[in-house]
């Protein structure tokens, strides 16, 4: 009991007992369920519903109540484990209405684009919302993403998918061409993923604030080239791109070597910084 009583003194105003209450699934809570690598299901928690899987159903009154971490029997006996879902594992389910930025090039864009919690980024063009999902992961719960897209139809899509992991509120998607406006001024980043980035250098440059920073993504060098031409035009400094490879490994003892295939290139990554 004393014991008990040191735990409950010691966590209070720690945020410990916040975090336990994280811990546990409530309804409504999202949840992914886990059976092996390639057979994991994300969804949304409610009573008296049940999951189907090709092993069985879940009862989701067994999840409720429940620990992340916990694992739970499905119908005919098969053990899932409920994880708490990442913003790489929604990533990997995102809907598909364009071509997505794959994680690996994620991680750069995002160290590159120095935002955090409270920044303000502008993005274009928002496509399927899967960069723009977890820009918005990284700049919450105070900053703002404002995502651009020409084409109103793929805004659907991406509203989906950002409703899905959980950070629509943090975005204001705009259906317009990025090329002709920004609307937003003394923004933190921009960040952009759209066929033509040298176009959008001037209306980037007048965006930012002193020392933002701009990042782009494109497939070809030739898109590479006449980019950095224009950053060099409009006072960018600190230029720089890279292209980001990434081997899987095939880890099994007396055997462990990288995977035979691999994905050979998505493209290169380009930043630099406002200058006055
Ligand atoms: N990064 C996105 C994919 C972007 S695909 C993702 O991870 O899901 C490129 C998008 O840029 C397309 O949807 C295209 O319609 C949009 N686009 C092209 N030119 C544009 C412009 N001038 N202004 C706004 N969006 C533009």
């Amino acid at each position: 009991m004393i014991e008990l009583e040191k735990k409950s003194a010691f966590m209070k105003g720690t945020g410990v007992g916040k975090a336990m209450d994280e811990a546990i699934i409530h309804e409504g809570s999202d949840v992914l369920l886990f059976l092996d690598r390639r057979r994991t299901y994300i969804i949304k928690t409610k009573k008296r519903e049940k999951f189907h899987t090709h092993k069985g159903f879940i009862q989701i009154d067994d999840v409720i109540g429940n620990r992340y971490g916990g694992r739970v029997l499905s119908s005919i006996g098969f053990e899932f484990v409920i994880l708490k879902p990442t913003i790489y594992d929604y990533l990997k389910k995102a809907r598909r209405s364009t071509q997505i930025v794959y994680s690996k090039d994620i991680a750069l864009i995002v160290t590159y684009s120095g935002i955090g919690p409270g920044s303000r980024v502008v993005e274009a063009g928002t496509g399927s919302g899967a960069l723009t999902g977890v820009l918005a992961h990284y700049v919450k719960p105070s900053g703002k993403v404002y995502s651009y897209e020409i084409r109103g139809e793929f805004l659907e899509t991406a509203r989906k998918n950002l409703k899905r992991f959980g950070v629509l509120n943090f975005v204001e998607l705009k259906n317009a061409d990025v090329i002709l406006d920004i609307f937003e001024a003394e923004v933190d980043a921009v960040i952009l993923d759209l066929a033509t980035p040298w176009l959008v250098v001037p209306n980037a440059y007048e965006a930012l604030k002193g020392s933002g920073c701009i990042v782009s993504f494109s497939p070809t060098i030739e898109q590479v080239v006449k980019t950095v031409k224009a950053l060099v035009e409009n006072g960018f400094v600190d230029i720089e791109t890279t292209e980001s490879i990434l081997r899987k490994m095939k880890i099994k003892e007396g055997a462990t070597r990288p995977e035979t295939l691999m994905r050979g290139h998505t493209g290169y990554i380009t930043h630099a910084r406002k200058t006055y």
